[in-house]
């Protein structure tokens, strides 16, 4: 029962698979554990997967993946209590190729588990890794919760989400503060295809996301979503939970309260929820980021904190996390040295990366978020924006220079005067550059 692996990966997310299948395709063995019936089986997110990560893993297969809609028009919506301002980006050139598309995790993960079954990665699934073993500080095998459930490897790849009980255990982080994971609640609406269609101005497969700020969130940090799928629609909103904990509000009725929103509404109405969850996102950026590697084992995907909510990108630097530790253990494989020295390879492939990168360009955003007043920024702000751009828009026999000068008053007395209107200014661009 104690054979020894190449490698174990702990977790059927997309981290863990594309570590398994990586390493599987060149020969490796490699275990696949996971804690669900079957892969994402339990698995929660938005809905956006992104066509590029998964291309690189599956060049040839990865059309075949199980997806909902492809996304041709990504917009955002800055809300006050009954209007918004929005933004958006739509076009056809996000079809040639495809850019990114809506998926269901029950199906996308089962199918992406699949391709490393299919290379040779020997699941193990409805098994929960318990905890390391260890021998002095090399990491040697998993203990899990089945009978003589200890596995051996040369190396442990840790991909086991954002509570990642095994990162916790190697002492590279602690538990997340409440200020660096964020809650998010999730419905899913059916509703029948023609309508969702000619809702979004859709055609085929096309799709459309939607991410929204302002009075949806209370006056807590926070971002909600609304994405096409082919027969139902993903409405979910995120808080830090540091926020909820201030402010006391439930997630679920910060949701009820979204879905009264007249914009939304309208947009929902009739639909049928049957799904209804929440997960965590990490959400602590590049100074949350723990040692991505040590002897015997690495860390990926949400496990590290590789999320990048801005841009709501955490799947695709999963994928690619995943993908760089299989790179890196099959090289130490080949020097026969599962040290750090050699695994720290798996750290600089991330470093060099779009991953490691688009972290460091918003790493002061987490801080600067801190700072600011929660309300100030997604209450306030946002209402100044919509009533100047009512004023703007309405056409009351006052001058457009007056209605001007009104709206930038405004603007300045809600950020408390034009020293400090300047230095939030300035403060939010370095935040993000
Ligand atoms: P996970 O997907 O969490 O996978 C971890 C796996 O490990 C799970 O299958 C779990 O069952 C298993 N596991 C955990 N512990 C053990 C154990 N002890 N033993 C065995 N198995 C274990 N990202 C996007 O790209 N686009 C989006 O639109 C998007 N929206 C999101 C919306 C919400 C509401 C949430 C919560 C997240 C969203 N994300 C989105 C983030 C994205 O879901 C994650 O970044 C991504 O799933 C991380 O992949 P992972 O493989 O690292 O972890």
């Amino acid at each position: 029962a104690n054979e020894k692996f190449d490698a174990i990966v702990v977790g059927a997310g997309p981290a863990g698979s594309a570590a398994a299948y990586t390493m599987a395709k060149a020969g490796l063995s490699v275990v696949l554990l996971e804690r669900g019936e079957f892969p994402g089986a339990k698995n929660l997110f938005g809905g956006v997967l992104y066509r590029k990560q998964l291309e690189d893993i599956l060049p040839d297969k990865w059309q075949e993946a199980p997806f909902e809609r492809h996304i041709v028009e990504q917009r955002l919506w800055i809300l006050d209590s009954q209007s918004a301002v929005t933004f958006g980006h739509r076009n056809e050139a996000f079809k040639h190729p495809y850019n990114c598309f809506t998926g269901m995790r029950v199906k996308f993960d089962q199918w992406f588990a699949g391709k490393a079954e299919e290379a040779g990665a020997l699941p193990i699934y409805e098994t929960v890794a318990l905890e390391l073993i260890r021998e002095g500080d090399k990491v040697v095998g998993v203990r899990t919760d089945r009978e003589d459930g200890d596995l051996y490897a040369d190396v442990v790849v840790i991909a086991d989400g954002v509570n990642s009980l095994l990162g916790k255990s190697l002492g590279i982080h602690r538990e997340w503060s409440p200020d660096e994971v964020s809650l998010a609640v999730k419905e899913q609406i059916f509703l029948p295809k023609e309508k969702i269609m000619d809702r979004f101005n859709l055609e085929g497969d096309e799709g459309v996301t939607i991410e929204f700020i302002g009075e949806t969130s209370k006056g807590m940090i926070g971002m909600g979503f609304l994405y096409t799928n082919k027969e139902s629609l993903s409405l979910g909103i995120g808080v830090m939970v540091s926020e909820l904990k201030r402010t006391r509000i439930k997630p679920y009725e910060l949701l009820e309260s979204v879905k009264q929103h007249p914009v939304i509404r309208k947009l929902i109405q009739g639909g049928e929820t049957k799904e209804y969850a929440g997960h965590l996102i990490p959400e602590g950026g590049y100074h949350s980021i723990p040692p991505l590697s040590g002897n015997g084992w690495v860390i990926c995907g949400d496990a590290a904190q590789l999320v990048n909510f801005v841009h709501r990108e955490g799947t695709n630097l999963a994928m690619k996390s995943g993908q760089f530790a299989g790179e890196a253990i099959i090289e130490a494989k080949n020097r026969g040295d599962f040290s750090r020295a050699t695994l720290s390879l798996y750290d600089q492939k991330v470093k060099e990366s779009f991953v490691h990168k688009d972290l460091r360009k918003y790493r002061g955003l987490h801080g600067f978020l801190k700072e600011i007043d929660p309300k100030l920024a997604f209450t306030d702000l946002p209402r100044v924006l919509n009533e100047a751009a009512y004023e703007m828009l309405l056409v009351d026999g006052e001058t457009k220079a007056n209605k001007q000068r009104n709206a930038i008053k405004r603007m300045k007395e809600t950020l408390g005067g034009t020293f400090s209107a300047l230095k939030f200014g300035y403060k939010g661009w370095r935040a993000i550059n």
